[in-house]
């Protein structure tokens, strides 16, 4: 479904991604982890077109980001072309980035109605079958500042779901949530991951991410130092670099 071949990506002249290269099989969870700094936020922005490679090649679902195969040449996609395909992947961040002037119910529909073009009365029922899923029935008329860390996070998750992706990226889901509502936010990706959702995951949850991931990459600066079965990863780091990181984290 994801296939990154010697993803580069630079800032001026510091080299950020130093040639990634990462496979994520349809339906299956990739979690991502690795120190402040290596690149984690970069690659997964990078496959969601909000960052520009400055080499190598991201397909998604066999289309390119960024670019459409026109007989042998990689033609850049315009604007409007890179928006619909953004649409295609939901991606998840810290903050949650809700539309606070919108209740739970009109941050659900909105996209779906404006670019999907989907009728209002279709929109809601998609949104309150989300809602319950996520398990915030009872909060559809709330706004954002009504609710927790955690229901603003499972609101920004449904949210993502109305569009129907192709696949999730998550940036560091709970990292901004207080301890005691990390949970209920795992609970509802561990649901997605069992449901055979297709998601790349950047965590600092290690528990999390040997239960739920099919595949765990380890990045440090710039590249990617380990990837494999998160349990054998896990329990034995193959790389000093990944010993000696899962030994700050565990
Ligand atoms: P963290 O765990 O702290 O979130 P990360 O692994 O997600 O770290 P990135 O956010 O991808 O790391 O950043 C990697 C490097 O790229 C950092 O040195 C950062 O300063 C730099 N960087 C990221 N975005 C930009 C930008 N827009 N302009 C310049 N430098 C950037
Ligand atoms: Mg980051």
């Amino acid at each position: 479904m994801i296939f990154a071949r010697g993803v580069r990506k630079s800032f001026g002249v510091t080299e950020v991604l130093k040639g990634v290269d990462v496979d994520v099989a349809e339906g299956s969870a990739t979690c991502i982890i690795g120190p402040s700094g290596s690149g984690k936020s970069t690659f997964l922005r990078c496959m969601n077109h909000l960052e520009k490679l400055s080499g190598g090649v991201i397909l998604i679902d066999g289309n390119f980001v960024g670019y459409d195969l026109v007989g042998d040449r990689l033609i850049e996609l315009k604007d409007k072309l890179v928006c619909q395909r953004r649409a295609e992947i939901g991606m998840l961040f810290q903050s949650f980035n809700l539309f606070s002037h919108m209740t739970v119910m009109e941050n659900l529909i909105e996209a779906p109605v404006r670019v999907r073009k989907i009728n209002k009365a279709e929109a809601e029922a998609d949104a309150l079958t989300l809602l319950a899923r996520v398990g915030l029935g009872d909060k559809v008329t709330s706004y954002p500042r009504e609710l927790s860390g955690g229901q603003q996070q499972r609101v920004a998750i449904a949210r993502a779901l109305a569009m129907k992706p192709k696949a999730l990226l998550f940036d560091e889901p709970t990292s901004a949530l207080d301890p005691e509502l990390v949970g209920e936010v795992l609970n509802v990706m561990r649901d997605l991951a069992t449901s055979g959702m297709t998601m790349v995951v950047v965590t600092h949850e290690i528990a999390f991410a040997r239960e739920i991931g099919d595949q765990l990459i380890f990045m440090d600066d710039g590249v990617v130092v380990e990837k494999g079965d998160p349990k054998e990863m896990i329990e034995n780091p193959q790389s000093p670099r990944t010993r000696e990181f899962l030994s700050r984290v565990l």
